[in-house]
């Protein structure tokens, strides 16, 4: 058997918990302690110059946040007026201060004693994930007195690099009704102050200070500073290649979502996943007729179960080094949402938390139990109940500052209905994204008997009914990764065999698509067979009544020859050019022609049409990255043996970046009022344009920041007319623009 890359399906934390607080002044103003005093201990005080010298870095935060930190804001300051000496009956304090990027452990006073012993703050914190501060303010005061609205400031600062400012975070809520802490509610996002910290600068170690006033009797009284110095875990980005499905069947038409689909739809999983963002390493179109309401076979049923065995076989044909996800458009008949395992899934935009589920299914994770699911994750904790998918800790969404209660939310991976992020997921997901699809993963795989050498695998579908029968449906041999183990046991099992009939080669079959059982009446595999020198035949150990399905490999492989290119391949090339082959294959046999491209002289190879029966293929050059050192291939396969013939070196021209914008989803509407979500790309073959390049602006408030993903908090109420724009790559620049309407507030 092959050592395989192992990965603990359960999930548990695996990132050390740190102390992420300093203990500094919770609890300790007590009554009669003068309040206004500066922060103690080995943090600067907040000071006048640093105020004067605010400067934002222009790429990642919006205009309304500029504003907000480039404001010298007086009360900032005003812990050099004189301490106010208060009544002993009025207490006014900072309970505390919650971190979260998505959900948190904290044990407000209100909620103790908390249902789980974990301690605050324990779900670690993303680099480079937007971050946002609950402040749980206190104020006790006597019968009768009269107070305004609790209002209050977080100021951070990075203390790990040396002369960095203070900043002050982005107001997400701007004040509350004063109240004792004991009666905050969390599951009341206005119960607390929220502020946030934008992604630029959640990263080394952050210095958090944050400081509540409240008006009493004309006057501002204000609470002592409370300080916290969080960390942060570094987690990779998460690798896609992006497909966009052109669906057509009896009639209906969808054409395929562009990659600004992917990156808008993905921003719930920014959110709930522990990630700071997405790379993208490709887009292509491909094509697909299937019957998504099919549900016969069980697991996804046969019109999913196709689309996702497509996928599996474009994951092999690529080499393994990340993650494929397909995305489809809203109005394809379909029984489920998505489908998902094996490092590959598929769904509809819009679908934030579905895409969380398939792709966290395309990763290794098991379903949260609870609403009918199967399969469920006998680790996943029991919160509430066993057979409860509850998220068991208070969510929050950074954007909008949206709370997900754990009493009516449950966890993306199940069934149940509003859905978000348990702690269970949130940190089992940063090891499987620690072990997602990587070059890094390819090279271990391939020293995975520490040989360090490549092997010839053939890359086999295949399904077997529930009475044994095996059904091959699609081959293609090639030097690539093992592939790894990941996924629900069978009692199936596969070997190879020598002329001889000794066995050189065993394993045994796992469920890789995430919603199959061997209940099913149909199950669905992918495998990657090593095709050792010696190998004669493969033998399906499917539990047939006539014993084992023996299928001989042939020892003939189809040959191919690719007719020349008709252009001058001295000159770079671009548009449509056609590729023309010829096959050849013993009788009874039939060949399917697998045509990939690369641009880095064959380092990398992009499948670009699967299992085609023609020999013929228009290229369209303007859909793929450039380069000097082009060049196309075509794997001719009879099933179980392939054979390759590339052509020549060419060089291909750089097509120029587009612009798009596509609305972030929220809650299935995507008129925005209060929080605006945007997600933008300026898409070419050769990757999206560097983000630090991209600008937002809007009609009314100019510029909003930079990056794929812009929240603009705070905008003018009004129509703006938002633009982004980002260099082609070319020499010139793309923009494109969305319309929306902001509404008053109140
Ligand atoms: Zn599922």
């Amino acid at each position: 058997m092959e050592k395989q890359i192992e990965r603990q399906p359960a999930c548990k934390p695996e990132v050390g918990i740190e102390k992420q607080f300093l203990r500094t002044t919770e609890f300790f103003n007590l009554e009669g302690v003068a309040l206004g005093i500066v922060p103690p201990g080995a943090v600067e005080p907040l000071d006048t110059e640093a105020a004067a010298t605010l400067d934002m870095p222009p790429s990642t935060l919006t205009k309304a946040e500029t504003i907000e930190n480039n404001a010298v804001d007086s009360e900032a300051l005003s812990h050099i007026i004189p301490p106010t000496i208060l009544t002993p009956t009025f207490i006014f304090n900072i309970e505390g201060m919650e971190a979260t990027q998505a959900t948190q452990f904290y044990t407000s006073s209100h909620s103790r004693p908390a249902s789980h012993d974990e301690t605050d703050n324990a779900v670690p914190l993303i680099e480079r994930k937007h971050l946002v501060i609950r402040v749980y303010p206190n104020l006790v005061k006597p019968w009768r007195q009269a107070a305004g609205a609790v209002q209050g400031e977080v100021w951070f600062k990075r203390t790990d690099i040396a002369g960095q400012p203070y900043r002050k975070a982005v107001v997400l809520n701007g004040s509350t009704a004063g109240r004792r802490a004991a009666t905050i509610d969390r599951g009341n996002a206005n119960h607390t102050l929220n502020f946030r910290i934008p992604d630029f600068y959640a990263r080394g170690k952050l210095v958090v200070y944050s400081r509540c006033k409240v008006l009493v009797a004309g006057q501002w009284k204000y609470t002592p500073w409370l300080g916290r110095l969080l960390t942060f875990v570094r987690v990779p980005v998460v690798r896609i290649r992006a497909h966009g499905v052109h669906y057509h069947r009896n009639g209906i038409l969808k054409t395929a979502p562009p990659l600004s689909d992917f990156i808008a739809t993905s921003v719930y999983l920014r959110k709930t996943w522990p990630m700071s963002r997405f790379n993208f390493l490709s887009y292509d179109v491909i094509h697909f007729a299937g019957d998504l309401t099919n549900t016969a076979g069980g697991g996804c049923g046969q019109g999913w179960s196709a689309l996702w065995r497509q996928l599996r076989a474009l994951y092999n044909a690529s080499g393994q080094d990340a993650n494929h996800y397909a995305l489809m458009k809203k109005g394809i008949p379909t029984t489920y949402g998505g489908c998902g395992g094996g490092n590959v899934g598929a769904s509809f935009v819009g679908d934030g938390s579905i895409m969380a589920q398939e792709l966290g299914h395309a990763l290794g994770r098991s379903h949260a139990p609870g609403c009918d699911v199967g399969g469920p994750d006998p680790s996943y904790p029991h919160y509430t109940h066993p057979q409860s998918a509850a998220i068991g800790e208070f969510g929050m969404d950074y954007a909008t500052g949206k709370v997900y209660t754990p009493s009516n939310s449950n966890d993306f991976m199940g069934y149940c209905g509003n859905p978000w992020v348990s702690p269970c997921t949130y940190r089992a997901l940063i090891s499987d994204i620690n072990h997602q699809p990587s070059p890094v993963t390819v090279e271990a795989s391939r020293c995975a008997k520490n040989l360090c050498h490549s092997q010839e695998h053939l890359y086999l579908d295949f399904g077997v009914s529930s009475n044994g029968d095996v059904d091959l449906q699609s081959g293609f041999s090639m030097e690539g990764p093992g592939g790894n183990s990941n996924g629900g046991p069978t009692k199936h099992s596969i070997e190879l065999q020598d002329g001889q009939g000794r066995v050189l080669w065993a394993k045994r079959l796992v469920l890789k698509e995430a919603h199959q059982s061997h209940d099913d009446s149909h199950t669905w595999y992918s495998e990657a067979i090593p095709m050792l020198s010696e190998v004669a035949r493969l033998v399906f150990k499917c539990g047939h009544a006539n014993g084992p399905t023996i299928i001989d490999i042939p020892k003939k492989a189809p040959t191919v020859n690719i007719e020349a290119l008709k252009f001058d391949i001295s000159e770079a090339q671009s548009g449509t050019v056609p590729l023309k082959w010829t096959t050849q294959c013993g009788k009874d046999e039939q060949v399917t022609s697998i045509v990939r491209y690369t641009n880095d002289g064959g380092e990398t190879w992009r499948p670009l049409v699967m299992a085609l029966g023609e020999t013929e293929y228009k290229v369209n050059l303007d859909q793929l990255p450039s380069g000097k050192n082009c060049k196309l291939q075509v794997m001719a396969s009879t099933l179980l043996r392939t054979t390759m013939a590339e052509t020549e070196m060419f060089a291909v021209s750089r097509t120029p970046a587009q612009a798009m914008i596509s609305p972030v989803p929220q809650d299935g509407q995507t008129q925005q009022s209060e929080v605006v979500e945007l997600a933008g790309c300026a898409y070419s073959p050769d990757g999206c344009a560097d983000e630090d390049d991209c600008r937002w602006n809007s009609s009314l408030d100019g510029d909003l920041g930079g990056g794929e993903y812009l929240i603009a908090n705070n905008l003018t109420p009004g129509e703006h007319v938002i633009s982004f724009s980002a260099p082609d790559g070319v020499g010139g620049s793309t923009h494109a623009e969305y319309t929306v309407q902001v509404l008053a507030q109140g």
